[in-house]
């Protein structure tokens, strides 16, 4: 067998002009603008990129970006004085701290100043526990990028049997409440998990969120299984750079019934439901009707 390939830079496309068409409704039949912050802290080159991307693909929409870069010397109050700022705004319906912050700075205490309403990256502790809670929430931009893939090519989750590799906070955990909440029966495996592989075969549905190049392989997979593959790992191969999954694709495809690449499977989809989650927070914001297909 050869696995259909889930094509996540097409499928993001499509996400971000059904973003771009609710935008345009948003101005022409509401007068609204919605708004995206991007928090900077320092000079991290990828954090950097990462940045650069999501200010162009908020322009591209047509909604408003708004950057804050910051020196990595910030103190603490400086940048919860922004927060709060920010969370005042009402031209900002969307906030988003850039992650990692410089170590000076403590992560949980300025992601949970985040006003939950404008918390599109899905992590303050009012959001995940929301989501847990199988509650309207703003859902983490990555696991929300995989639920819409997995919906689209499955159609209904429900009875599934989902495997996902990874417990993090921000991919691992959301993903697997996500894919209870589809009613999919779900395992979550870690790295003290014994048999992965015995584990991972049981999968209908397999999602790696490791962080180790090319772990899973093609005998980890079920014959038929989606495989979702949420790994983005720089080596060198042949004496080249290369980015590379959490999954050996070559031997992956060849048993699994479909798969994303890397690069252009997951990774176009994260900055996609960005976009998605501002235009919802900006709708509930203004007791609007959320976009259909966009959340969770
Ligand atoms: P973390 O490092 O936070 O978590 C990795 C998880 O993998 C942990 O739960 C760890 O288990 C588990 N793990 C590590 N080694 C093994 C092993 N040998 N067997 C089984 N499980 C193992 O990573 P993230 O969740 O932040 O990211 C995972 C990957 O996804 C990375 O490659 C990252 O770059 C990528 N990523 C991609 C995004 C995208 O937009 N496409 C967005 C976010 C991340 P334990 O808890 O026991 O230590």
């Amino acid at each position: 067998m050869t696995a259909k390939v889930i094509d996540g830079k097409v499928f993001a496309a499509k996400v971000r002009s059904q973003v771009a068409a609710h935008v345009a409704r948003l101005a022409e039949e509401n007068g609204i603008t919605p708004g995206l912050a991007v928090v900077l802290v320092g000079e991290d080159p990828a954090s950097q990129v990462y940045v650069r991307n999501k200010h162009a693909s908020t322009i591209e929409v047509g909604m408003a970006s708004f950057e804050h870069r910051l020196s990595a010397e910030t103190s603490e109050t400086d940048l919860l004085a922004l927060i709060d700022q920010l969370n005042a705004d009402a031209k900002v319906h969307g906030i988003l701290v850039q992650l990692p912050l410089p170590a000076h700075l403590n992560s949980e205490l300025v992601i949970n100043r985040i006003d939950p309403a404008k918390d599109v990256d899905g992590f303050h502790i009012s959001n995940v526990g929301l989501l847990g809670t199988g509650q309207k929430s703003m859902v983490p931009c990555t696991p929300l990028g995989c639920l819409m893939m997995l919906r689209d090519h499955h159609g209904k989750l429900s009875g599934l049997n989902a495997v996902v590799v990874g417990r993090s906070n921000i991919v691992g955990k959301p993903m697997a409440q996500l894919l209870l909440g589809d009613s999919c029966t779900v395992t979550i495996a870690h790295s003290r998990t014994k048999d992965l592989a015995a584990v991972c075969r049981g999968a209908d549905i397999l999602v790696a969120a490791v962080g180790r190049p090319e772990m899973i392989t093609g005998e980890m997979v079920k014959p038929g299984a989606t495989v979702i593959d949420v790994g983005i790992n720089r080596i060198e191969r042949d004496g080249k750079a290369k980015l590379v999954g959490d999954v050996d694709y070559a031997s992956a495809a060849a048993v699994a019934g479909a798969i994303t690449p890397v690069p252009g499977g997951v990774g176009p989809m994260t900055i996609a439901c960005l976009l998605a989650n501002t235009v919802t927070a900006c709708c509930r914001a203004n007791g609007l009707a959320e976009p259909e297909g966009l959340t969770a």
